[in-house]
């Protein structure tokens, strides 16, 4: 088939698919082409409260109600049971050391919800992914799934030319957007260069989805620790185990199958090849995950364990005057501290504003070079957020406070009226931003003096002073002994 529309989206990831929805609902012709075809296997699963913030607001401002029950597990469970998703009431750290038993002291729980029903999820992305492929399609959106694909362009079109034989469609339009992830189908066509040189994190993953995972709560039990002192249960989380080289974490969904993937410092450590020799590795060294995974079984995908290799990319421009990529298309940190899905849908909100029928060409150039600068930007800012905590390893302490950094910014922007703000992270904060400088020199301080108690007892002690101005949650307060209840998001 031959079409001609007003934006082109390549990739049909959440993100690629909420933006063609709010773009069709909003007048304008749109065309989605993916080179896979739905439901399909994806990682990055983990919401957050700036997350489910921003998709409310997107539901509210482009009258989307269907999207709206997305962003609370309670209501979830109740308009698309279908749908699998599991509860995220917070962040579950536990701190092990090789071959050792777990010790209870090396514990945070940090609660983003009061509640089962007003909390955030985990998505299992083949069914979220293709459930806002099919509200797209409702709306009126072309869309192509399967496809191999030319694309063209020229400084008015764009062009996708199908290759297959039969030639399937040949879309033109003026303006194309990236939403292809890691493939990066436009920078590679434009030529764009990247910047990765210029990210300080360097890890990457083994992952897949398994069955029969002990759920940490029955691990402490069987070890005959007291789980009484969480705020909220701790497998209703995004469970991070960290370790002295890297981290693991499991997310478990409502059909009792997890998440789980290591994420390992390639600063550190020299990876074997196999994903399952990195896996074998990891598991067998911390006696807590070889019984947690004893009988687990890889559920999903059917090719069973996925590898990356560096995870980190960051290209030198996130957009034209006739072209955009997605914040995951247009660079990449890490799982930590779950920004992916916020950080798309921040993305998302900002595109469907640039791309408004009635926004004048002038007004969109100028959007599109903001776009471009505050998407490089906040990925930068993530790296740092991110980086420290690897430098902070082997201190589980050490790993929890620089973690604090992060807190600080998400929830001083979900104190905020519809809790999504402007800036993603306090990235134009820059008072925050020289906060996260300074704090970077203490931590090296302390990492210099070999990771003492006392050493990272004065970096506690600093930071706690220091992030006081967007500190409203009661971080790094003593009395609360690693279990946060007041950091959840109001609501
Ligand atoms: C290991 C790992 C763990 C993560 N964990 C989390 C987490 O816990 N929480 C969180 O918030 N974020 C997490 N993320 C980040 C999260 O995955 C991304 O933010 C999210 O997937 C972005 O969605 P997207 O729709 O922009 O892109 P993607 O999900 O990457 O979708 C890209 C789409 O483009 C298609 N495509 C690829 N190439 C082409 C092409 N050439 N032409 C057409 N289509 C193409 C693909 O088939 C796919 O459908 C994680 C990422 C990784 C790698």
């Amino acid at each position: 088939m031959t079409g001609s529309v007003d934006v082109l989206i390549l990739g049909s990831g959440f993100g690629g698919s909420l933006l063609s929805l709010i773009l069709a609902k909003s007048g304008r012709r749109v065309a989605v082409i993916d080179r896979e075809s739905h439901p399909r296997f994806a990682i990055g699963e983990s919401s957050t409260p700036l997350a489910d913030a921003t998709l409310s607001m997107l539901a509210e401002r482009y009258d989307l109600p269907d999207l709206k029950p997305l962003t609370k597990y309670g209501t979830w469970k109740r308009e698309f049971p279908e749908v699998m998703c599991g509860a995220k009431r917070g962040f579950s750290y536990f701190g092990h050391k090789p071959q050792q038993a777990f010790d209870e002291a090396h514990q945070l729980l940090v609660a983003a919800s009061t509640s089962n029903d007003s909390s955030d999820t985990h998505w299992l992305r083949s069914d979220m992914d293709h459930l806002f492929f099919q509200m797209a399609e409702t709306e009126g959106v072309l869309q192509f799934q399967n496809a191999q694909y030319e694309l063209l362009s020229s400084d008015s079109q764009w062009q996708a030319v199908s290759t297959r034989d039969g030639g399937e469609f040949h879309v033109t339009a003026p303006f194309v957007v990236d939403a292809t992830g890691g493939s990066g189908a436009v920078l590679r066509h434009l030529g764009v260069a990247n910047q990765t040189e210029l990210l300080k994190t360097n890890s990457a993953a083994v992952f897949a989805h398994f069955q029969n995972v002990v759920p940490v709560e029955q691990m402490l039990s069987n070890a005959g620790l007291a789980t009484n002192r969480h705020p909220f249960p701790c497998d209703s989380a995004a469970v991070h185990h960290v370790l002295d080289d890297g981290w693991m974490w499991q997310l478990r969904f409502d059909d009792d199958t997890v998440s789980a993937g290591f994420v390992v410092d390639r600063n550190r450590v020299s990876l074997p090849t196999l994903p399952m020799e990195i896996w074998e590795r990891q598991v067998q060294r911390f006696p807590f995950l070889r019984a947690q995974f004893a009988d687990a079984k890889v559920a999903r995908p059917a090719d069973g364990l996925r590898m990356s290799g560096r995870l980190q990319r960051l290209t030198t421009q996130a957009a034209g005057h006739n072209w955009a990529a997605l914040p995951n298309t247009a660079g990449f940190i890490g799982p930590l501290h779950s920004t992916g899905i916020a950080h798309t849908l921040f993305g998302v909100k900002r595109l469907a504003h640039i791309l408004q029928p009635d926004l004048s060409t002038t007004s969109r150039h100028r959007f599109l070079e903001d776009y471009s600068a505050r998407t490089i930007d906040e990925i930068r800012l993530i790296d740092a957020l991110v980086e420290g905590c690897y430098a902070a390893l082997p201190s589980f302490p050490l790993w929890c406070d620089w973690c604090m950094l992060y807190f600080a910014a998400v929830t001083s922007m979900e104190q905020t009226a519809d809790g999504s703000g402007e800036a993603f992270l306090r990235a134009t904060d820059k008072d925050f931003r020289r906060v996260v400088l300074d704090a970077r020199s203490q931590l090296q301080l302390a990492i210099e003096e070999g990771r003492s108690e006392s050493a990272c007892r004065r970096f506690r002690d600093w930071l706690r002073i220091t992030i006081a101005p967007w500190n409203h949650v009661g971080l790094l307060d003593d009395r609360c002994e690693g279990m946060y209840a007041k950091t959840a998001a109001p609501g």
